[in-house]
């Protein structure tokens, strides 16, 4: 596997200009003005100016992006929060997709993942539609994302959120097996246990 930064660099060619990287404590950071173009829908071709952080540990923590220019508006329709990051659906559903995709490398995130969400809000945009259902989202979608990823049910969920997650716990698959031999293998067990917080935090305040 290339290293991260090399990763980054291969990705220049996807910009207008050259991109600007930097590295900021334990990320790095790329700006720069970004070609979003989908084969087969070449009529909503557009760029992007874009601020994109990679963590150090990427795959195991995930890029966050940022539309700098305000051309999407900042909303729920358009998988935007007020801060101009990109939504795109929940963590856990992600890492389930870049599992099945064999996404592994920065290069590919962006071209599969990042690029692929452009296109989504252009055609939101120029066509009031999605070209795919959106994706489950904030804490509500993270619930339905458990379950639909795991195949458990609230009940079987609220049972795992009582009591700290270790990878060495049996995984919420029921698969009988440990966390970390089975779906622990590509989702990261941090990523449980913050989302376990999230959601009971969520549940208190709707009792
Ligand atoms: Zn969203
Ligand atoms: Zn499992």
């Amino acid at each position: 596997m290339i290293g991260l930064e090399s990763d980054i660099k291969s990705t220049f060619v996807c910009f207008e200009d050259n991109p600007v990287l930097r590295k900021d404590g334990k990320e790095y950071v790329l700006e720069g003005k970004l070609y979003c173009c989908v084969k087969g829908y070449e009529e909503l071709y557009d760029v992007f100016n874009v601020v994109i952080v990679v963590p150090f540990n990427f795959p195991n923590l995930l890029p966050t992006v940022f539309e700098k220019d305000g051309k999407i508006p900042r909303n729920v329709d358009c998988h935007m929060n007020k801060e101009g990051q990109c939504c795109f659906g929940t963590n856990i559903v992600l890492f389930d997709y870049m599992h099945r995709k064999n996404i592994l490398s920065f290069r590919q995130f962006l071209e599969q993942i990042i690029i692929v969400h452009f296109f989504q809000v252009k055609h939101f945009l120029v066509k009031g539609q999605w070209p795919q259902k959106p994706e489950e989202h904030f804490t509500r979608g993270l619930i339905d994302s458990y379950k639909r990823i795991f195949n458990i049910t609230d009940n079987d969920l609220r049972k795992i959120l009582s009591g700290k997650f270790k990878r060495y716990n049996k995984c919420l698959c029921k698969s009988n097996r440990r966390f970390d031999k089975c779906h622990g293998k590509y989702i990261p067990v941090e990523q449980i246990q913050q989302d376990f917080k999230t959601i009971i935090a969520y549940l208190q305040i709707r009792r």
